[in-house]
């Protein structure tokens, strides 16, 4: 059912919403409610963020300012910033000659992915948790040319060494073969203070299906594909909804660029490790070992190297972004050439500025 059922200028609500936007002040936002769902048009969000039609991913419609294009596809739940995909929880819409999106969208995934730093300050991040997959008599996805679990391991523990050299904490929920519940995983970040979260695994699946994904929690109040259920308990989401996909944001653009592999995107899902978890936390799908040819690459010491490099340097971004001042890092030489005890901090913690980096 398609008829607009509300249309009214809106000066508190989804502005307030948008966590403090200043170019907000005045702005009108039709609230048009498709099937139960808050949609606002896109124009009105170009408008918000001073966009004007740019160049951008074929077939899509494209708008941006500087250097960032956002594309959409009309009836489809591809978004783009700087040609890196994410999955919008809802489709654009086509309504009476406008696009619209959903106003969830609009405040879960496209405000912090282009404002991060409105986002909540989450504090320092000390420590990262990282979850290596499966383990022991649980293989996860197994093909002649590797073995998702020894996968996930090798690489969590590449990231482990190249994130205490740069001064992070990191806890390891499994440093050997061995198996843990979901749920031991999840409590494990739990407890740990000032952490985030990141689950390693890969993927399988068709012969011809490749490439790399990165999960978060659905946020409240959507359906996931992924959901179990559509009980209400499973449309519930958590406070790190900002977080999660500035996390995701920072890791999976740069796994993308640095292996060239196929982008599956930023995706919504209610995975148990996902639904519990009080901390920022992803999951990322480092490939598919069921494809003969990345299967073989993500055996390879090199390509694993290359993953956990680009997830490390994903994390460092989003410390600096989201976790705010006071992310030390030991061996990097800042941007900027402040200095701190301890080391030096890159963009100063506080010269981020637009979308996080892509
Ligand atoms: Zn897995």
């Amino acid at each position: 059912m398609r008829n607009i059922v509300r249309h009214f200028i809106l000066l508190l609500g989804l502005i307030m919403l948008l966590a403090g936007g200043v170019h907000a002040q005045g702005s009108r936002w039709n609230i048009y409610d498709i099937g139960g769902v808050k949609y606002v048009k896109l124009n009105d969000v170009w408008k918000f963020y001073r966009f004007s039609p740019k160049q951008g991913k074929p077939g899509c419609i494209s708008y941006g300012a500087a250097n960032r294009v956002v594309s959409v596809k009309p009836e489809r739940q591809d978004f783009y910033v700087n040609n890196y995909r994410y999955i919008l929880s809802y489709p654009v819409q086509r309504h009476g000659g406008e696009l619209l999106i959903s106003a969830i969208d609009m405040k879960k995934l496209v405000d912090p992915v282009l404002r991060p730093r409105f986002s909540k300050r989450s504090g320092v991040v000390k420590t990262v948790v990282i979850d290596p997959g499966h383990g022991a008599h649980d293989a996860g996805a197994v093909s002649p040319w590797a073995r998702e679990k020894d996968c996930n391991l090798s690489v969590g523990l590449k990231l482990k060494a190249k994130l205490e050299k740069l001064g992070f904490r990191v806890v390891m929920t499994r440093s050997t073969d061995i198996f843990l519940t979901l749920g031991q995983r999840v409590a494990i970040a739990n407890r740990t203070p000032d952490s985030i979260f990141v689950s390693i695994h890969h993927n399988s699946g068709r012969r011809a299906a490749s490439g790399i994904e990165t999960f978060t929690l659905a946020p409240q109040g959507t359906t996931s594909p992924f959901a179990r259920s559509r009980r209400d308990e499973d449309l519930a989401g958590n406070d790190q909804d900002s977080e999660n996909i500035a996390l995701a944001t920072a890791v999976h653009s740069r796994a993308i660029k640095s292996t060239k592999a196929i982008d599956r995107g930023i995706q919504r899902a209610r995975f148990s490790v996902l639904c519990t978890i009080e901390r920022p936390a992803i999951l990322f799908e480092g490939g598919f070992v069921s494809n003969p040819e990345e299967g073989r690459l993500i055996a390879t010491n090199s390509y694993q190297e290359k993953l956990a490099d680009s997830i490390c340097q994903g994390i460092v971004s989003y410390a600096q972004t989201v976790g705010g001042r006071g992310t030390i890092l030991k061996s990097r030489k800042t941007h900027s050439g402040g200095s701190q005890k301890g080391g030096a901090r890159l963009n100063g913690g506080t010269s981020y500025s637009g979308t996080t980096r892509l």
